[in-house]
């Protein structure tokens, strides 16, 4: 049975044509690009160019990239470096709906004392620009908020927020993990002091990633040690990663509009169509400020595992909002903090597609999804039954 992944918010397939450029740096030159002789120190052009093809995806300098091994990695090191570089400020602002990358770090610093404030959003999972004013001080040491968000798809007015952020002389760092190739960006003219990327959403290999840290601003490394990467990251560079990131950058900006162009036609045509074949189902998410590859769709009174695990069987990847820990649902705290009801939150399935999606592939979700849905509906007992769903879920969570 073939694949069909619909699962690339979680990560991509690697380009073969990444997997080529990346091989010699495996076999053939592996050398430590820090060292003195030529087979090492050779190795030192080849990363410059990758950068270089980076920091043009970014319509950045190539002296503002600094590698990292995942986005985890960026995340971590821009809100670290933020708060060590202004020591006498003491307070965050985020979003309640960041990934766990940004949200556990915050919660772990409000045990360090700082205080943090998680800007709420509405029903669409959109933020209130007044909230987020009436929060800035004197004493706010940094503004991170996420570029796209990875479940729903929603997409934040990042300089419109910047410009109230830069009016308070807060940093400001952009967690664009799933804006990358998705939405065309230049630092240039942009309010972002630090943005976080990661290769393998863009159909580069696992284990790199990068930061983007604005020519000026007082950066302060996560990882101390040698002095690789000017002195804000220590260790020896991932070489053959780095020429891969350096690759994957050049085929999203060749490929970008084309490819969201594509993407948006597949995507509504899949929503549109299981909109109007399944009934009790309704899109999460901002229906117009959203990237262009992601879906996620609430179906009522089922569970989202329920219907993962149905899709399996033809082979098709997708993902739930929520997760199942420890015997007990747990549903997806960034639909939660739109204030889904209960009917929605625990039957909600994300589709994520990328340049590699084809028509056939969702003509097939198109064709299996309606009857998975009735049958896991024959067998819920909550059919057409917000109370009794409603009291059954609370059980459930309360446990
Ligand atoms: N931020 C967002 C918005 C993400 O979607 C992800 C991964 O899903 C991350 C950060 C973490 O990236 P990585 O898996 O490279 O650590």
């Amino acid at each position: 049975m073939s694949i069909i992944y619909l699962d690339n918010n979680a990560t991509t397939k690697v380009d073969p044509e990444v997997i080529e450029v990346m091989l010699p740096y495996l076999r053939d030159y592996y050398g430590n690009p820090s060292s003195m002789h030529t087979f090492g120190g050779q190795l030192g052009k080849a990363v410059k160019t990758a950068r270089q093809q980076l920091a043009a995806l970014l319509g950045a300098d190539e002296s503002e990239i600094v590698y990292t091994s995942c986005g985890t990695e960026g995340d971590n090191a821009a809100i670290r470096a933020a708060l060590l570089a202004q020591p006498e400020k003491r307070h965050i602002i985020t979003t309640q709906v960041e990934h766990p990358a940004v949200l556990n770090v915050c919660k772990q610093l409000e045990t360090q004392g700082y205080s943090v404030t998680y800007l709420s959003v509405n029903s669409q999972g959109q933020l209130d620009l007044n909230e987020l004013e009436a929060s800035l001080t004197g004493n706010t040491a940094l503004v991170t908020i996420m570029y796209a968000n990875n479940e729903t798809g929603t997409v934040f007015p990042i300089e419109q927020i910047g410009l109230r952020v830069k009016e308070h002389g807060a940093l400001f760092h952009v967690d664009a993990v799933q804006a990358v190739g998705k939405i065309p960006l230049n630092m240039k003219n942009s309010t972002v002091d630090m943005l976080t990327l990661s290769g393998h959403k863009i159909h580069a290999p696992k284990g790199i990633g990068a930061l983007y840290v604005r020519r000026g601003v007082r950066f302060r490394p996560l990882l101390i040690g040698g002095h690789q990467e000017r002195g804000r990251r220590a260790g020896t560079e991932n070489v053959p990663a780095i020429i891969a990131l350096g690759k994957a950058a050049e085929l999203e900006m060749l490929h970008l509009e084309e490819a969201t162009k594509r993407e948006r036609r597949l995507r509504d045509r899949l929503e549109q169509t299981l909109l109007a074949t399944i009934p009790d189902c309704e899109v999460n998410g901002d229906p117009t400020q959203r990237l262009p590859n992601t879906t996620n769709i609430g179906f009522k009174y089922i569970e989202g595992e329920a219907i993962l695990l149905s899709l399996n069987q033809y082979g098709i990847c997708a993902s739930s909002g929520s997760a199942c820990t420890s015997g007990s649902l747990e549903p997806s705290h960034v639909l939660r903090a739109m204030g889904l009801p209960y009917t929605t939150l625990h039957g909600s399935i994300r589709f994520s597609l990328c340049r590699y999606t084809t028509d056939a592939e969702i003509d097939q979700v198109i064709a299996v999804m309606p009857s998975i849905v009735e049958r896991l509906r024959a067998l819920s007992p909550f059919k057409n039954d917000d109370a009794g769903w409603l009291q059954e879920q609370s059980l459930v969570v309360s446990q």
